[in-house]
């Protein structure tokens, strides 16, 4: 893949991932009343597993699927821990969240829309 195909792909891929993002942002400030201050995309209080998807809702479900979110990136280079979108754990916690895929977020995932930090 030559230079101009795989920017033109990059932004392909973030002309998908605005709106996803902007979707994600109202779930994810929806659940900013959770006391532990964690912010996991789910309607519980306990500190957020990366394994409990039980506060997810179908669409939620469906929404990590389809962005191919994964628990351990095959790519070391591509781990949501230093992801652009990636939101680090609250105190107490080893699972962080994203702005993008609802839901527990592990540091070593990664899903389709991987963005390295600028900085
Ligand atoms: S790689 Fe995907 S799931 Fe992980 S933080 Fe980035 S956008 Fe979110």
């Amino acid at each position: 893949m030559n230079n101009e195909t795989s920017r033109r792909a990059f932004f392909k891929k973030l002309a998908l991932a605005i709106p996803l993002a902007g979707a994600a942002g109202i779930i994810v400030s929806s659940c900013n009343d959770n006391k532990n201050g964690t912010n996991n995309g789910t309607t519980d209080k306990k500190p957020a597993d990366c394994h409990d998807l039980s506060g997810l809702t179908p669409d939620q479900m469906a929404t990590r699927k389809n962005l191919n979110y994964v628990e351990i990136s095959p790519v070391k280079s591509k781990e949501c821990k230093i992801c652009a979108l990636y939101i680090p754990p609250a105190e107490g916690s080893t699972c962080g969240t994203c702005t993008l895929v609802p839901g527990p977020i592990e540091p070593l995932g990664t899903c389709t829309y991987f963005a390295p930090k600028t900085t």
